[in-house]
This record gives structure tokens, sequence and C-alpha cells, in this order.
């Protein structure tokens, strides 16, 4: 059993007094490794993001507790380039955009809860008047090749609860990503690629009591991890990508078909006119958020010891 199944019994409130103690200071160091011109540096570097007096914005609890952890006692240590943060730059600037042109409803309103003893916030871009919570993602194709990321739902299902506490109904969630690398030729060659550079995902309602039993346990673990109790991040939270099996036909260089076991691979290669022409290739593990959108990965011993049981360096 994990420490963070160890912690789902502990009190909230008496664990939050000594985290707050610990938590990070002060703003993350911005290099700027390819001299780009300083009222860019200087805008990148400008957060906005403030949680006002709540003890956990809900931004903060969707974030994966060992990488809050991790990131608050190695913060001194981390830095980050201004090259990496033009696209985050880019979507500050989408939502003011889309501030501007909303047309009634609620829009950008923070709004907090108590629960357990802990103030918990959140913002949400947009209620529109027929009851739906809509909040845009500017991201990759890449981003949305599985559809919504478990975040996004845990994200808007929280905002649907709180607004509820304020009397507002939600009867609908939606993320609309704007999809930023998006090709109009790889539209045109593969049906399966989005086929517009803006995509609508409907995001699965949760019963209140499903978000308050979420809410209870990020919290804990939360508060868990500010204390020195790391739990470990889940396959969600890594963005687990598990090991799939290639059908490739010789001469091709894309799969005909990817499966999840080799032993499908082999049938459904049995199953073709010619099977001699496939061969499997075996696509590995992977752990995208670990390997490439962690900032903390170099001191995770998680990451480590999965990278060591797969033969990565
Ligand atoms: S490196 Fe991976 S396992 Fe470690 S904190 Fe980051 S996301 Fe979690």
């Amino acid at each position: 059993m994990g420490s963070y199944e160890r912690n789902q019994n502990h009190n909230i409130k008496n664990e939050a007094g000594p985290f707050r103690l610990a938590f990070r200071k002060g703003t993350l160091r911005i290099t700027n490794k390819f001299g780009l011109p300083a009222p860019l540096v200087r805008a990148v570097s400008n957060s906005k993001y403030n949680k006002g007096d709540a003890d956990f914005s809900v931004t903060e609890l969707i974030k994966p507790p060992r990488i809050t952890a991790l990131e608050a006692q190695h913060w001194e240590e981390l830095e980050e380039d201004a090259s990496d943060r033009l696209w985050a730059l880019m979507g500050s600037a989408g939502h003011e955009v889309l501030r501007r042109s909303a047309d009634g409803g609620i829009v950008e309103e923070r709004v907090s809860i108590e629960l357990g003893g802990l103030k918990i916030s959140g913002q949400m871009d947009y209620v529109v008047a027929d009851n739906a919570i809509i909040d845009y993602k500017f991201v990759s194709v890449w981003a949305i090749q599985d559809g919504a990321k478990p975040e996004w739902e845990q994200q808007l299902n929280c905002y649907r609860y709180m607004a509820k506490q304020y009397g507002v109904v939600v009867k609908e969630l939606k993320i609309i990503a704007i999809l930023r690398d998006w090709s109009k030729l790889e539209a045109k060659r593969d049906s399966s690629y989005p086929q517009s550079q803006v995509t609508v995902l409907p995001i699965r309602m949760w019963d209140d009591a499903v978000v308050e039993q979420w809410l209870k346990m990020r919290t804990i673990a939360h508060v868990a991890a500010r204390n020195g109790i790391l739990p470990n991040c889940m396959p969600d939270d890594v963005w687990e990508k598990p090991e799939r099996y290639a059908c490739m036909k010789k001469g091709n260089k894309r799969a005909s078909r990817v499966l999840d076991t080799r032993l499908d691979a082999g049938t459904w290669i049995a199953s073709q006119p010619k099977p001699s022409d496939f061969n499997i290739e075996v696509r590995p593990a992977e752990r995208p958020r670990c390997e490439s959108y962690c900032a903390v990965s170099e001191f995770c011993q998680q990451f480590k010891d999965w990278k060591a049981a797969h033969g990565r360096t």
C-alpha cells in the first residue's frame, strides 16, 4: 500500500497548517538561452496567477501531488527558458480575446468553496446562459489524440460542483481545444486527424458524491505531499501509454494496425491474405509527462525507477 492510501483517513484541517510553511516562495527563474527580445521575455515572465486566500486552487489540485511537492522542495533549483513559455503566453492572449468576445454568461469568474475545513478556489473560463461550462485549451494536436485529458475532466467537474454551490445548475461541460500546430495538409491526408483547428470535446459529468470524494482524496494527498509523504504519480497523471504492437506491412512506413497485445497483433496478421508480408513492431511504453513535460523529472525517484525498469537512460 502506497503512502497515498495510508493517509486517506487523515484529518485534512489538522494537516493543512505545517504544509503552508513548506510551500514554494517567489517566482520561477526564467532563462533566455535563445536571446529573445526583452519585451517578450518580460511578457512570458509575467504570471497573473492568483488563488486569493484559498488553501488550494482547482488548478493546483488537478496537478499530481508528487509534482507540486517536488516543485516546492526544489524551487530554488528550477528554471524554465523563456522560449518554452511562448505557447502559454499565446494561450493567455487567446483567453483575453475570448473573454472580450463573450456574449453574456459568466466570464473568468473566480469562485470558492469550503470543504473539510479547507478553502478551494477555481476560475471558470466561461459559463454560458444555457448552463454549460466551457473551458478553452490552447494545445497541440498530440494533446487531444486520446480525447480529453483526465485532469480536464477533473477540473470541469470541480467547477460544475462549485457553480452548484452558487446556485448555478450546469447541464453540460465542454472543452474547446484550439490546436496550435494543426495542419490543413495533414487533415486532407488523414481522415483520423482532426478535421478542423478547433475541436469541441464533451466532458463526462460526475455525480456530486464523486466530485466530493475526489476533492477529499486529492486534498489529503496534497497535504500529505506538502508534509513530505510523497505519493506516486498515477498512470493518468503521467499520461501513460502502455506498450503496443504495430502490424507492419513490408515496404509501408505506417502501421496497418496497432494493437494492445502481441497475441492480438499475431491473430490479426494471421487473418490477412498473405501473413508473411507482415511483421510485428513493438511500440515501447511511454510516460510523456515524465519524459517531456515535468519540470521536476530529474529529481523524481519514481521516474528514475521506471526508466531503469524499461531500459531507458
Ligand atoms: S517525473 Fe513523472 S512520476 Fe515524477 S513527478 Fe513528474 S510526472 Fe510524476
